[in-house]
């Protein structure tokens, strides 16, 4: 009997960038999540089935077996811990680069001396925490969801840590990148247990995901 597998993808840059991949593999989702309001969606393949998830949320769903594998970016799995999941490939897909970004015109240098505090708003708490830690400064953190930009311009916070890609949203915004904390991409993640019990079904799929990375980067 073949074995029902499910994968779980985010909407948005994760699911089109991911698409080509499941492609590849010989995976064709049913329908478009952009457009449909289903959560779970079929493929051409009646055991494989595609959940829709919020990004923060994959690791989630794969580390208790309620998705076999999936695909996070850094961003989400270094904030998420890894506990249970096996992380086999690095897509190198939806990449961007997690930093630190202030109002024009804010003395950053002055500001971050060890031992000096500073008030940093940001969706990635343990990674800002981790980041300002290393360099011996005290953080007063405030958590938000979204629209970490709008932080300094108000008076919210001194710095945000958020993750910039082309670079518009903070020029946009009179913001500047003062520190790169790390190079963020998507990348597989497996639930341990489900990768021995399903190895005949999903190792094929990692090992077409990983050709398929290693030409694209080529
Ligand atoms: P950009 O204007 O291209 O630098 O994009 C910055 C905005 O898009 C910020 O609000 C980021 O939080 C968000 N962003 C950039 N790259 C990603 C990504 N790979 N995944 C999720 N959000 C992203």
């Amino acid at each position: 009997m073949t074995k029902q597998l499910t994968i779980a993808l985010s909407k948005g840059r994760i699911f089109e960038e991911t698409l080509p991949l499941l492609s590849a593999a010989g995976i064709e989702a049913a329908e478009n999540p952009e457009e449909s309001r289903k959560l779970i969606i079929g493929t051409n393949h009646d055991n494989i089935r595609l959940v829709i998830v919020r990004a923060t949320d994959v690791p989630t769903y794969v580390q208790y077996g309620a998705a076999d594998f999936g695909i996070a970016g850094k961003d989400v799995l270094i904030e998420h811990g890894g506990d249970g999941l096996y992380q086999p490939l690095d897509l190198k897909i939806a990449k961007c680069r997690m930093m630190v970004a202030v109002r024009k015109g804010f003395d950053y240098a002055a500001a971050v001396k060890p031992g000096s505090r500073l008030r940093v708003a940001s969706k990635y708490p343990n990674i800002a925490a981790e980041h300002f830690a290393s360099k011996g400064v005290h953080i007063d953190l405030i958590k938000l969801y979204g629209s970490m930009e709008l932080a300094p311009l108000v008076g919210l916070s001194d710095a945000i840590v958020d993750l910039v890609s082309t670079g518009n949203t903070l020029k946009a915004n009179n913001l500047e990148a003062v520190e790169h904390i790390a190079d963020i991409s998507s990348r597989l993640v497996v639930n341990k247990a489900a990768l021995k019990l399903k190895y005949d079904t999903i190792q094929p799929i990692i090992d077409v995901f990983a050709e398929a990375t290693a030409q694209s980067a080529s």
